[in-house]
């Protein structure tokens, strides 16, 4: 089974080749990249302001069957996104039908009044986005704070992960085709 990644074209541009090249380089397996239209999101919540991060999964769910993918698909969105359990999430997955979203709403320096740093952007995108996968391919979360696998409360904690898998993390990653 492969991944692909769908870039909603409202997100972040000029990072998507770098993002592509060091998730597929993390988890160990060439990912296709679909440079996609606005996808068709579900579950604003109009005094959050945010979109329930449960329904977009069940969206692309959707989305998978109507086109006919197979694959695991994680989708990047700019839009912020709230779950069940928290305010806010940087990402959420759901491996039982292997799909996932990403949200660069709070990965930009911008969202908390800094400058903007691309190679920041970059790396955040792609940590979170080998995260969501991490757990698409049976991975759960991690204790290790620089392993790929743990769970940031904050974004000083995702910056503070590496670009790697812990070697426990990595035993449980499928073999490579
Ligand atoms: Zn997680
Ligand atoms: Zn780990």
């Amino acid at each position: 089974m492969g991944i692909v990644i769908y870039w909603d074209y409202r997100s972040v541009d000029g990072i998507q080749l770098p993002v592509q090249r060091i998730i597929s380089a993390v988890i160990g397996s060439p990912v296709e990249l679909i440079l996609g239209d606005h996808f068709p999101l579900e579950g604003y919540h109009r005094i959050r302001r945010q979109y329930d991060g449960g329904r977009i999964i069940n969206r692309i769910s959707l989305f998978k069957r109507l086109h006919g993918i197979q694959d695991h698909f994680l989708l990047v969105i700019p839009d912020d996104i709230y779950a069940d359990s928290s305010d806010f999430v940087f990402g959420l997955a759901r491996d039982s039908i292997g799909s996932a979203v990403v949200s660069t709403a709070r990965l930009e320096n911008e969202y908390y009044g800094l400058p903007g740093d691309i190679h920041l952007i970059i790396e955040r995108t792609a940590k979170e986005g080998a995260h969501e996968l991490g757990h698409l391919l049976g991975l759960e979360h991690c204790s290790v704070p620089e392993c790929i696998m743990y769970r940031p409360e904050s974004l000083s904690e995702l910056d503070r992960k590496e670009r790697y898998f812990c070697p426990e993390c990595r035993l449980q990653l499928p073999p490579i085709r």
